[in-house]
Order: C-alpha cells, then sequence, then structure tokens
C-alpha cells in the first residue's frame, strides 16, 4: 500500500452516478489528493438490507455503477481496495434460494449453517449466552424455507444475511471466486468485512476464535498469493487488536476516533499517548467510516480488564457527541434506530466535534500524524453534516453520515475553507519524505502533544496545544534549513 492518504467512499454517494463520475472526480478536483480508494461494495445490489453488505452477487458490479473494465480503469489512478464479504451473502443469492427450494438435496445445503450444523449435540443456555454479537440477542433467524421446511439458520447481522460455513466447499469456493475476479479486476486490497464473525464454534464466543485466527492467516496466504494486501476488520477490546495486529497485514486503529474526541473535549491527550505507546503500526486509521464511532474499542473487556478510557469517560464522550450535535447523533444511535451495532456512536465526525473548524482539522492532523495509512471518508473529506432527511426516511442509524451528494453539493463543499485546509494538509501528508521515516512523541503537559517526523534531512512536526485549540504543523522544504507551516486555529 502506497503510504499516502486514502479516501473511502461508496461510488454513487460522493460522485453522483458511477465509477466514471467517480474517476472524474479523482481525476479534476480531487487529482493528487488520495493515493487509493477503499470502495464500499459496489456488487450487485448496492441497496439490499445493509447498504451493499448483503451481495446477491459478490462477483458481479451493480450495474448502476459500471462494469469490472470500469473498475480496472479507475484502478490505473488510484489503488483499490474492495470488500470481502466473507461472513454472509443475501437471503436472496442463487445458492440460498437453491438451498431454499430444495433443502437438504441442495449442493448448496452445507453453505448454510442451521442450529443444528453449529450444534449437532444440542446447547446449554450458557453455550448459547457465550455467543458474541455486536447486540445483545442471539444469532439465529426463524426462516420458513421455500420448501415449507423450518429451520433456525445463522444470521450474524440482519435476517437477510445469511452467514455461511466458511469451511465447507461451496463455502470455500465462493470465497475463491470472489477473490480471483478481484484480481482480474487490478484490485490491490481487501477488507475483511467483519471477519472475527467468520468462524462458529460450540461452547465458545464465536468471535475471533483461535479457528478464526487460522482462518484469516489461510485467506492471506491466498490473497497475497495473488498480489492483494489484507486489512482486517474487527472491532474489539484494544489488547485484542494488537494481538490481531501481530498476525496479519493491517489492522483499522478504531480505537483513535473516540480517543480524539476526548482529547478534544476534554483538553486531556493522556490516554492517546499511553495508546500510541502500544498500539500497532500496520494500522490504517481512520476518524469516521461508513459505520459508527466504536465505543468498544477504547472500553473494558468482558471480564473486566480495564480500557483505555474509564466507563465514565466513555459516558461523558458519548454524551458530549450527543451535546455537540445537538441531540441529532442521539436520534441516530443504540435503540434510538435501526441499528445492526448498538455498540456505535452514530454521527458524522465533524457533527461529533459541533462543526469547530479548528478542532476538526486538529483531529485529522493528528489522524495523519499518528504511523499508518490514513483513511479519510467521503463525508469527512467534505466536512459533511449529519443527513437527518435520509435518517427519517429509512430510519436506520448510520445512514446519519451516509449523505447523497450531488455534484453541486461537492462543488459547494470543496469551497469550503476548512475542507480546502484539510486538502491542504493531506497533500503534505503526501509528499512530504518524512513520513517514510520515524516518529517520536512528546508531551509537555496533558494538552499538549507534539509527533515529529524524521527521515534523514527531512521533517515534520505536529504541534498541538489542546487547551487553547490551536496547533501548527512545520515541516522542512526542500531548500535545505528552510520551512514551511500550517497553521489550525
Ligand atoms: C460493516 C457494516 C456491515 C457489517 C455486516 C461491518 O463490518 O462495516 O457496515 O453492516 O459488517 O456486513
Amino acid at each position: 500500500m502506497k503510504n499516502q492518504v486514502q479516501l473511502i467512499t461508496y461510488v454513487d454517494r460522493l460522485a453522483s452516478g458511477g465509477v466514471r463520475e467517480l474517476s472524474a472526480l479523482l481525476d479534476g478536483p480531487l487529482a493528487g489528493v488520495f493515493g487509493g480508494a477503499h470502495l464500499l461494495p459496489f456488487f450487485h445490489p448496492i441497496d439490499g438490507s445493509d447498504a451493499g453488505f448483503d451481495p446477491i452477487d459478490h462477483t458481479m458490479v451493480d450495474p448502476r455503477l459500471g462494469g469490472w473494465d470500469d473498475l480496472r480503469a479507475l484502478g490505473t489512478k488510484a489503488e483499490l481496495m474492495a470488500d470481502l464479504i466473507v461472513n454472509h451473502v443475501s437471503s436472496k443469492s442463487p445458492q440460498f434460494q437453491d438451498y431454499s427450494q430444495n433443502g437438504a438435496d441442495s449442493p448448496y445445503a452445507g453453505m448454510f449453517l442451521t442450529y443444528d450444523r453449529v450444534f449437532p449435540n444440542g446447547a446449554t443456555e450458557a453455550d448459547l449466552l457465550r455467543i458474541y454479537r455486536p447486540r445483545p440477542g442471539l444469532p439465529f433467524a426463524y426462516t420458513t424455507l421455500a420448501t415449507g421446511e423450518k429451520r433456525l439458520l445463522w444470521t450474524t447481522f440482519t435476517p437477510q444475511q445469511i452467514d455461511i460455513d466458511v469451511s465447507h466447499p461451496h463455502g470455500k469456493g465462493y470465497l475463491d471466486a470472489i477473490l480471483e475476479r478481484f484480481h482480474a479486476a487490478g484490485i490491490t486490497s481487501i477488507r475483511m468485512d467483519a471477519v472475527g464473525y467468520a468462524i462458529k464454534k460450540p461452547g465458545t464466543s464465536c468471535f475471533m476464535i483461535p479457528e478464526t485466527f487460522a482462518f484469516i492467516a489461510e485467506l492471506t496466504e491466498q490473497a497475497r498469493a495473488l498480489g492483494i494486501e489484507v486489512l482486517v476488520e474487527v472491532h474489539s477490546y484494544y489488547a485484542q487488536q494488537v494481538e490481531i495486529a501481530r498476525r496479519v497485514d493491517w489492522v483499522y486503529d478504531f480505537a483513535l476516533p473516540p480517543l480524539l474526541l476526548h482529547a478534544l473535549f476534554q483538553a486531556d491527550a493522556q490516554p492517546l499517548i499511553e495508546w500510541l505507546a502500544v498500539r500497532p503500526k500496520n494500522a490504517i486509521t481512520v476518524l469516521d467510516t461508513h459505520d459508527g464511532i466504536g465505543v468498544i474499542d477504547v472500553g473494558a473487556d468482558a471480564s473486566g480488564k480495564p480500557g483505555l478510557l474509564k466507563p465514565a469517560e466513555i459516558n461523558n464522550l458519548v454524551e458530549t457527541i450527543h451535546e455537540r450535535s445537538k441531540g441529532e447523533s442521539r436520534q441516530a444511535t443504540g435503540a434510538a434506530a435501526n441499528n445492526l451495532d448498538l455498540y456505535q456512536v452514530n454521527c458524522t465526525y465533524y457533527d461529533a466535534l459541533g462543526q469547530n473548524d479548528t478542532e476538526y482539522l486538529m483531529a485529522r492532523a493528528i489522524q495523519f500524524f499518528v504511523p499508518g495509512i490514513p483513511q479519510v471518508y467521503y463525508v469527512g473529506l467534505l466536512a459533511g453534516t449529519n443527513d437527518m432527511e435520509l435518517l427519517a426516511r429509512t430510519s436506520v442509524g448510520r445512514d446519519i453520515n451516509r449523505h447523497y451528494y450531488t455534484p453541486g453539493e461537492v462543488a459547494d463543499a470543496l469551497k469550503k475553507p476548512v475542507v480546502q485546509k484539510l486538502i491542504e494538509i493531506i497533500r503534505m501528508r503526501n509528499a512530504h519524505p518524512a513520513f517514510g521515516g520515524e516518529a517520536t512523541v512528546e508531551s509537555a503537559a496533558a494538552h499538549d502533544l507534539k509527533i515529529t517526523w524524521k527521515l534523514g534531512s527531512a521533517w515534520a512536526r505536529l504541534h498541538e496545544d489542546l487547551a487553547k485549540p490551536a496547533a501548527t504543523i512545520e515541516y522542512s522544504t526542500v531548500d535545505a534549513g528552510h520551512s514551511s507551516t500550517i497553521h489550525i486555529g
């Protein structure tokens, strides 16, 4: 992966249209801003029950967006990352439809996880209570097949997303075919979506168990053989993330977004500094994604081992987001809206900071200076605000941060000073040689944070005063002995 900032976007929500329109945007007003792009699910269909995370045909580009050739062309301009949705398929997929119509006689019968297949000897109450999910409850959907037979099917997310047995030959074949398709289209990295849930084993949490690591390792090897890098998407206790990172190519630093909010809300960089000392360096940094702001990533673990923030600090953090967003995030979070993951706060990052330009740019600057590859979500790129209309229309909590931009809105947003400065910082981060060197972190007080990168005589330094709040980015220029400064606030 290039050590440059990447964009995270739906194909049709930033550039209304398809892959070609997105490509024109990346060639036009956004030329040189992104070294790569994570394209959120563009498979058939993009508008199922989970915004494309429920593919009917994972090997087909939704024709409304274009075709594989368009993606291949886009891939010549920016490195492309695509989702490999390993855990489930749509209940409308041909494989599940075949199973529904033919029951045990379907060649795909073994691809799906009925209660009996996971627990051939039955399950105790304790077995069921041990299963980890993104929200309380059991992962089974009561389903009547087309044969009339009633079954309990394992569905981690929605009843329309049917979990796959990834160890069954048809499950494996399914994933192989997707990888081959990606490879042929020039996709250079994959995001293993929700992979923590992929392996089910009776008597365990069925989440990130040793067998899951083995599965990730095997699939990673397969991807690498095709020249594809792997980003593993897991929200979990921070120590588990550190452990996961040792064994995979890339992990997300999901602790960073809440820690930065805490730092800015409380003028307290201490928890962030503690995290910076132990966090994995093979991280993709984000402040926002198409999902919410993770809270479990900074919380205590199930046995009560302390998290990166104390329970009272987390409470405060969540309440402050609600306050700063004038109550909007409250309407999109937890049980207030339809939510797959109750442990995330839904809000644009810009609104989480109360639309404060200085604090927003300070958060981005830290993101870009923390070791790893930074990704910027399209709404965040445009300092976007909560889409309360879309939320009202769909009642899907995460839709608050999944706005469909018109070309006019994009053009206007690109003129905003906060967006222009963000792009200036991104360009500096992409081009400056110091970021290929080593970083050091210093802090003279809880509200003070300095991160310096050095490579030979090249250097770049971010200095933040969280109490003021204000920051400066100073960096060496090509003429030895000279430097430039970007002021924030
Ligand atoms: C994705 C979510 C999706 C879920 C199920 C997550 O990892 O980021 O948007 O709802 O997986 O596919």
